[in-house]
């Protein structure tokens, strides 16, 4: 990949067609824009863009395009993959300002949205109308839409109704040589050529910038409970998930964490919890419009955890105590990073598969003196596995990667996949060969070179170096 440096003409060029506002090139306010959520990882880009119109984005990647700069899309920065890491420099293209709720279409149950909107002001937003949004990936607080779509996120709700991609009607995104594409939209059936829409969600920002989004919305289910059940062990916790669905719920999430996840959230939110001991916990939760069915769901899936051996079942269904069960829950990923160094692993099997997952990824771990914390989403078979450094940073260097190999094999032998959520972005790339076949990934490329010839549009993602 060679590609040009930014000069001060191309920098020139942009303040001209965004304004001198939205175009940084000091370090320090660079700095931001030089790493997300993935490991300790940094990268500086050579200057950052923060364009307020899908025009400007268009400017921008003909400007991009002129002098052969790469180009990384930017939203909140929370990606567990680093794909929003300008590895190559180049331009960093931040949606920040592209931020506005467009419009809440409340007869054809659609929002439309700019990609800079935060999840949470979006759910909020229509809430307040009666409707619901349920992707709620667990950085809902500061991620955005557009990078929502880009990595397809789930979260707990998925469980019962989809990841992003289900919620995604059509889009507007600008390629990489500035034209700009509309798919899809307001309608709920469309079979007229290739689904171009479903194409680019999960595309992690490689084949074009999202500057308009439509979403299906739904009416706002006002009744829900939560449940928590203590296990003696992993597997008896794994062995509850498959009988609560086999009693014909269906929970709106399904979280399973282990002992040293549970103890390392308290730990961070300094409150005591009571079986905080046990080897695994059970999140479950019941939602719906009939207050009748959510009992008898939440009553069902309590039996489901007693039968399989579960400890107690402590059911909530106040907002402060729900909230003190989901805090637990979200504290999780924070907790596990102050720990110490770690990598995390989004590992997805069949569901019935989880407790094979997680003692063969203790079984690898151990083998090298390492530590993990298995936690994640149990009703769709996603769990993250955190490998914490406990070894000399040496040690750590050298056996880290055969142990994530490894790990991915026998995810695989289960008849899993790399990532069930977080994408591939820079940091699972070399892996991808591992769970992808030769031919299927050399179309993928040969998709990327359709919508994005010169390969300026976040370059060193997904694929790759070898193949
Ligand atoms: C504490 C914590 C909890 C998390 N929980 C979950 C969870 O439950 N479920 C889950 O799925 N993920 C989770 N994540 C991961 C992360 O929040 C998601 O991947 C999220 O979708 C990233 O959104 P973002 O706005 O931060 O995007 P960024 O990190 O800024 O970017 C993500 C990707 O999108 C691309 N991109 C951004 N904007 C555009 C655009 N306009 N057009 C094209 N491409 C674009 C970027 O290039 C990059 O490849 C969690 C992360 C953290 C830190």
């Amino acid at each position: 990949m060679n590609f040009n440096k930014v000069t001060p003409a191309i920098v020139q060029k942009l303040i001209d067609a965004i304004g001198a506002d939205g175009v940084v090139t000091d370090a320090e306010t660079l700095r931001p824009f030089a790493s997300d959520y993935t490991e300790d990882l940094v990268f500086m880009p050579e200057v950052a863009v923060l364009p307020r119109t899908t025009e400007q984005v268009q400017a921008l990647l003909r400007i991009a395009t002129e002098h052969n700069v790469p180009v990384t899309p930017r939203a909140g920065g929370t990606g567990l993959s680093g794909g929003a890491l300008p590895i190559l420099g180049g331009i960093l293209l931040s949606c920040h300002r592209m931020n506005q709720i467009l419009e809440i279409d409340r007869e054809n149950l659609i929002g439309v949205v700019e990609p800079g909107v935060i999840t949470q002001v979006f759910q909020e937003a229509v809430e307040k109308v009666g409707l619901f949004y349920p992707p709620d990936p667990a950085s809902r607080g500061s991620c955005t839409l557009g990078g929502n779509v880009a990595e397809n996120a789930g979260g707990p709700r998925a469980v019962k109704y989809g990841v992003t991609k289900d919620y995604v009607m059509g889009v507007e995104a600008v390629l990489a040589d500035g034209s700009l594409i509309r798919t899809g939209g307001k309608l709920y059936k469309d079979v007229s050529g290739y689904n171009l829409t479903q194409l680019l969600v999960g595309s992690e920002g490689t084949l074009a910038i999202i500057t308009k989004i439509f979403f299906k919305l739904l009416p706002w289910p006002p009744h829900r409970k939560v449940l928590l059940a203590p296990f003696h062990s992993i597997e008896e916790a794994a062995r509850a998930v498959v009988a609560v669905f086999m009693k014909g719920v269906s929970p709106s999430a399904c979280e399973l964490m282990e002992r040293d996840a549970v103890q390392c959230a308290v730990r961070q939110l300094g409150k005591e919890w009571p079986h905080s001991e046990a080897a695994a916990h059970l999140l479950l939760e019941a939602d719906g419009h009939s207050l009748e069915r959510v009992d008898e769901e939440a009553m069902l899936m309590g039996e489901a955890c007693m039968e399989v051996g579960a400890e107690d079942v402590l059911i909530a269904d106040d907002e402060r105590r729900m909230r003190e069960i989901w805090s637990l829950r979200r504290s999780i990923g924070e907790a596990v990073k102050s720990i110490n160094i770690y990598k995390e692993e989004d590992t997805v099997v069949p569901r019935s598969k989880i407790p094979e997952l997680i003692s063969g990824v203790k079984a690898i771990a151990a083998k090298y003196n390492l530590m993990t914390i298995c936690y994640g989403h149990a009703g769709d078979g996603n769990i993250h596995c955190n490998i914490i450094k406990t070894v000399d940073d040496e040690t750590w260097e050298n056996v880290l990667p055969t142990a994530i190999v490894e790990i991915f094999e026998h995810t695989k032998s289960l008849g899993g996949q790399l990532s069930g959520e977080h994408g591939v972005g820079f940091v699972q790339k070399e892996y991808l060969p591992i769970t992808q076949g030769a031919v299927e990934i050399g179309l993928m490329k040969k998709i990327k070179s359709q919508f994005d010839p010169m390969g300026i549009l976040n370059p060193m993602k997904i694929f790759p170096a070898e193949v």
